[in-house]
């Protein structure tokens, strides 16, 4: 019998990218997964391929959030966006957006979601961090206070969640072949007049012990691990996924 059946899971940012292979892990475990996106079209088309349902919400209206209540075992918080830009040029406005999407919203999902399952004694909280959760970047000064406030907020989902049999962990990818990165590179390497093979090589990957881009697919296998019943004793846990890259 899959692992996950008869498990309601809600993935946010679940149309496109990580979140879409999550989607797709979670459902082919036999969960019915809601495709949560501000992304309609995206999210309905992606829900009818894995058999379940959509819900487009923008993540950014945070004071909707705030009278939810989620019946769901598992909750994936994964939507986010990304903006780079030294400190002393940050817009206070695109700052606070970016703390929003991917520290407000995952909290207020959290909250929406827990006294389901506190109720039925039983929950799987994963967030989707960064290794930029716990390493810090330049320029990436939004992303980076994000991501690492959700490490924390992760923790403390554990340390309360535990007793009533929810667990809550952090993945932290590297850098992920997803729509976002793609662009990156094509940029960079416009900006470098140079080929992309060059720019992951030189830019992206030179740190890493394993030269290649992580697959969606890899991070979406971690996360339905995550929800299986072989993690239940793994809680407020982070799990890198970067080709060695923050070992160094
Ligand atoms: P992506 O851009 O491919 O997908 C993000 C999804 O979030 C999209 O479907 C988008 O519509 C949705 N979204 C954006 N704003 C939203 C809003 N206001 N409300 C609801 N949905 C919204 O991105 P991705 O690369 O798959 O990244 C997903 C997560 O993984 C992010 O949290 C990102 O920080 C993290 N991550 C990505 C990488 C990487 O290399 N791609 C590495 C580490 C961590």
């Amino acid at each position: 019998m899959p692992e996950l059946d008869g498990r309601r899971a809600l993935v946010t940012g679940g149309a496109s990218g990580i979140g879409a292979a999550c989607v797709r892990a979670l459902a082919a475990s036999g969960a019915h997964v809601v495709v949560a996106d501000v992304d309609e079209a995206g999210a309905a088309a992606l829900a009818e391929e894995v058999g379940g349902s959509s819900w487009t919400v923008d993540l950014l209206d945070v004071t909707a959030l705030e009278t939810l209540e989620l019946d769901v075992d598992i909750l994936v918080n994964n939507a986010g966006i990304q903006r780079v830009s030294p400190l002393e040029e940050f817009e206070p406005a695109a700052f606070r957006r970016i703390l929003a999407l991917m520290l407000e919203a995952p909290f207020l999902l959290v909250r929406a979601a827990l006294p389901h399952m506190y109720e039925q004694g039983f929950g799987r909280i994963i967030n989707v961090s960064s290794v930029h959760g716990l390493r810090a970047s330049p320029f990436k000064g939004a992303y980076v206070a994000a991501k690492h406030g959700l490490e924390g907020l992760s923790k403390v989902a554990a340390l309360e969640g535990g007793p009533h049999g929810v667990t809550s962990n952090c993945v932290n990818p590297g850098y992920v072949r997803t729509p976002l990165v793609e662009k990156q590179i094509a940029a960079q390497a416009e900006a470098h007049g140079i080929p992309e093979d060059e720019v992951l090589a030189t830019v992206m990957l030179a740190e890493s012990a394993i030269k290649r881009l992580v697959e969606p697919e890899e991070v979406g296998a971690l996360v339905t691990w995550l929800a299986s019943p072989h993690s239940a004793m793994v809680t407020g846990a982070s799990y890198t996924m970067d080709g060695g890259w923050s070992a160094r």
